[in-house]
């Protein structure tokens, strides 16, 4: 097989396994429990706090373990709203995660005001829509690091800064981009920053929030003591572990993975123009690199899908067919992209373990299947 989705999720770091399996085999304290036996756990967690904390140059008190990006990202929002009694506004983006824009309706439901900023056809946030966004009531913004669709990254540290001239604090969203390009939160001065373990090697279920130092956060969940009380529920240790060992390793890497994903990108879309395929890349320039969100006019994303996965290559799509019609995702359509274009796209995001012969196989394969599609049309 040719697994290609890797913006979905990500293989498991052999050496993230091993701890993993280590901890769950022989570590299975409960890290709150006062006698020695936990006693390692709670060790196993300071560790991995501070693991993960040198490899975004935070503090280890500002990482808090969350249950992955969703949680995450819910928590700053639903948690900033309640502190303000839901009398305030808060700035985002069209194109966020569902984990965002659903938050920020729901909050929206119970009196928060809120802006969703619109993006140009490469999916780069209007800066000066974003300026003129904020208000006298504009407490948080929440803008993502780089798009999970079209792999575009937004230019964070200057939305950031100027949130912080207005006195607004700053969230990102940073699950697509943690442990694949460099991110220093200090160099960006967020004061808030998601994270998924899944999406850098480590396992599922798992993440992180970072909090700025200072900065107050209700908890979104209540229980007990844990994550200094701002985070109720048993640490899941095994899973705390493997995400610190996932991260390191990636962040170790991070030039040698670059280069090398970049390399099946430049080898895929050689090949496709090679072939004389007719495609459109979408998304800008500034891209995480593997991500492409490639459209093929007059071919629908889901049968290529499916198509593909009949030959054992997984990617994904921009859009979704149900019995009426096709449904185009909704960042593709703040993209303002063509209907008919959009229809026929797919997402194809290459990893670590990606070759350049899988790319160019990957093209290949999309020229017999539109070959196929065009004949039988
Ligand atoms: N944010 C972005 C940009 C994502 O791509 C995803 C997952 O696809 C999430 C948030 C949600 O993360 P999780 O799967 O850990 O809940």
């Amino acid at each position: 097989m040719i697994y290609a989705d890797n913006a979905a999720t990500t293989k498991l770091d052999e050496g993230a396994l091993k701890k993993m399996l280590q901890c769950l085999e022989m570590e299975y304290g409960n890290a709150s429990q006062p006698y020695a036996f936990a006693r390692t756990s709670k060790k196993i967690l300071n560790e991995a706090r501070t693991q993960i904390a040198e490899c975004i140059n935070a503090k280890d008190n500002e990482i808090f373990f969350t249950s992955g990006g969703t949680e995450s990202n819910n928590w700053v929002i639903k948690g900033f709203a309640s502190l303000h009694n839901y009398d305030c506004h808060i700035v985002t983006s069209q194109i966020e995660h569902h984990s965002v824009l659903n938050a920020v309706k729901s909050v929206e439901a119970l009196g928060i005001a809120a802006s969703y900023i619109e993006v140009n056809a490469g999916a780069l946030l209007d800066k000066e829509i974003f300026f003129n966004s904020l208000n006298r009531k504009t407490g948080l913004a929440s803008i993502m690091f780089a798009n999970n669709e079209v792999g575009t990254i937004q230019n964070v540290e200057e939305l950031c800064n100027y949130a912080h001239q207005k006195k607004y604090l700053f969230h990102t969203d940073a699950v697509q981009a943690i442990g694949h390009i460099k991110i220093d939160v200090k160099e960006l001065g967020v004061d808030f920053l998601s994270a998924s373990a899944h999406k850098f090697n480590g396992p599922k279920g798992i993440g992180f929030l970072y909090i700025r130092e200072g900065i107050r956060l209700p908890a979104l969940l209540d229980g007990g003591n844990q994550e200094y009380g701002l985070r109720a529920g048993t640490e899941n240790t095994a899973a705390i572990i493997a995400m610190a060992t996932a991260l390191e390793n990636n962040c170790n890497n991070i030039d040698k993975n670059k280069r090398s994903v970049l390399e099946c990108e430049d080898a895929f879309v050689k090949e496709l123009e090679k072939l004389n395929i007719l495609f459109v890349r979408n998304g800008s320039v500034h891209h995480l690199p593997g991500n492409i969100s490639v459209s093929f006019p007059e071919t629908e994303g889901e049968i290529l899908l499916h198509r593909l996965d009949l030959k054992g290559i997984y990617v994904s799509t921009g859009s979704a067919c149900d019995s009426m019609r096709t449904q185009i995702s909704h960042v593709l359509r703040a993209m303002n992209l063509d209907a008919q274009i959009a229809e026929g796209t797919i997402r194809i995001s290459f990893g670590k373990d990606n070759t350049k012969d899988e790319a160019i196989a990957i093209a290949h394969e999309i020229k017999n299947i539109i070959e196929q599609i065009r004949y039988m049309s």
